[in-house]
């Protein structure tokens, strides 16, 4: 076939028309699941070129089965409050895509979830593992579960009431949970013990983030902000910047951040702000890690109380106002959401040269959209953020073995994973004439591994 002009015209008008009246029938089938469209739209646009070049992928209808779970289970999870009062709450697993291993995503426990944000957030996730090239499918879960202010004996119960029903719908071959906002290693020891106590076996694979004394993985708690770090670090060095001396913005407190502000210290960075769902604290002298760490992973308690230690730093309550904050590097490692456009603009007013998104889809798509257009590096989520499934993925492998390898093995090769996922990301960007547009480079890299292997396994 000889590619004219006109013939490449007619294919990304074909290309556009596809795109558009798959997007319309998931608005029309998905009504009012905000999250699930945007995240929808981001990726479905950036695959135009790819159905214009490789028509197959229309053919054989990949996007009219890859945006459709292959699984939604949702239950009912009760369970007895302290004071001896029957609390009910919803429960969702959605085992999304596993064409290319079993199902692997996080569980949520927050009460915005719902099903529009497991499905947004199952539906990136297939993309996000299979930019880490290891052998998962995507899948995603949670509850409108709030664990802030509950008890251990709260937070066990429930736990034990949500395993009971999931448990018979996981398994280490079939899908494998790990944590994200409010799953952490409490809740995935509590659920490890319920699962094992259901199922009478010891699966050491069928959950990952375990605690390191059964079958967690070294570095798989550090992994998603040592990964950001990696993969931004990448991203800088490429266009000829680092992160040292580089003042930093990091949003959010918890195991994303926390570690994020580890690896941009460490790599010379000075962090000046992070926050949690109150507010935010500004320490112009560099945030220090080790007050944060206590009060977050230690005590649960609020970031407010860090300027009680370092009265020199200040509490602002609200989050949004963390993006006033001028800095050369900005990771929002919080929540969906958190940066729009007004967000975008200041940041960009203020110089800022490079965004990670350690969170997942925290830039709504306008906020994207204005940070390409100023020329900010930006490394979108699914890719910048990969390296805490790729552990987790690591961690399934040590599981299968039996046999755990040291810190530094599994750090060496997070940091090779983002620099590989970095590397594609690009090419693909390249291949396909976006150059420098990472977003769009990294939803055609993920794409392309999980369109083929649908290809090669039938209509399923
Ligand atoms: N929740 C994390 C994510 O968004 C990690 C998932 C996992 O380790 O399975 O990718």
């Amino acid at each position: 076939m000889t590619v004219t002009k006109e013939w490449t015209q007619n294919t990304t008008l074909t290309a556009k028309k596809y795109v558009q009246d798959v997007f319309e029938t998931v608005q029309k089938r998905n009504p009012g699941e905000n999250e699930f469209h945007q995240a929808v739209k981001e990726i479905f646009d950036s695959l135009v070129p790819v159905f214009a070049k490789y028509p197959k992928y229309m053919e054989h209808g990949i996007l009219e089965r890859i945006v459709e779970p292959e699984r939604l289970i949702t239950f009912r999870v009760p369970w007895v409050d302290d004071q001896g009062k029957v609390q009910v709450n919803r429960g969702f697993r959605v085992q999304y895509n596993s064409a290319l291993g079993p199902y692997k995503g996080g569980l949520r426990f927050h009460p915005s979830v719902n099903a529009s944000i497991i499905k947004f957030l199952g539906f990136e996730q297939i993309f996000k593992n299979s930019l880490t090239n290891q052998p998962i499918g995507g899948g995603k879960g949670g509850s409108d579960f709030d664990p802030k202010d509950k008890s251990d004996a709260e937070v066990m119960r429930f736990t034990q009431s949500f395993m009971t029903e999931l448990a018979r719908h996981i398994g280490p071959d079939t899908d494998v949970p790990a944590g994200d906002i409010g799953v952490g290693a409490r809740e995935i020891g509590y659920m490890f013990g319920q699962y094992k106590r259901i199922q009478n076996a010891y699966h050491a694979g069928v959950l990952t983030g375990k605690g390191l004394h059964y079958g967690g993985s070294l570095t798989r708690t550090e992994a998603t902000g040592y990964g950001t770090v990696y993969f931004v670090a990448e991203m800088l060095k490429d266009n000829g910047l680092s992160f040292k001396d580089r003042t930093v913005v990091v949003s959010g407190s918890g195991n994303v951040s926390i570690y994020a502000i580890e690896k941009a210290t460490q790599l010379g960075a000075k962090v000046v702000a992070c926050s949690d769902s109150n507010g935010y604290i500004y320490d112009k002298n560099g945030v220090n890690l080790a007050t944060v760490k206590r009060l977050k992973e230690v005590e649960r308690k609020r970031i407010s109380e860090y300027v009680l230690e370092h009265p020199g730093a200040e509490y602002v309550e609200g989050c949004s106002g963390i993006w006033n904050i001028p800095c050369d590097i900005a990771l929002p490692c919080a929540t969906q959401n958190e940066i729009d456009e007004a967000a975008a603009a200041t940041l960009i007013k203020n110089g800022v040269k490079a965004i990670g998104e350690g969170a997942n889809m925290p830039s709504t798509l306008a906020a994207i959209d204005a940070f390409l257009k100023a020329n900010v590096l930006f490394g979108p989520a699914k890719a910048a953020n990969a390296g805490g499934v790729a552990v987790s993925a690591l961690e399934m492998a040590q599981n299968s073995m039996r046999m755990p390898w040291t810190f530094e093995e599994v750090d060496d090769k997070l940091h090779t994973i983002m620099k590989n996922i970095y590397k594609n990301s690009v090419q693909a960007a390249n291949e396909f004439g976006f150059e420098g547009n990472l977003v769009v480079g990294a939803n055609i890299a993920g794409f392309l591994k999980v369109a083929d292997a649908m290809i090669d396994q039938g209509i399923v």
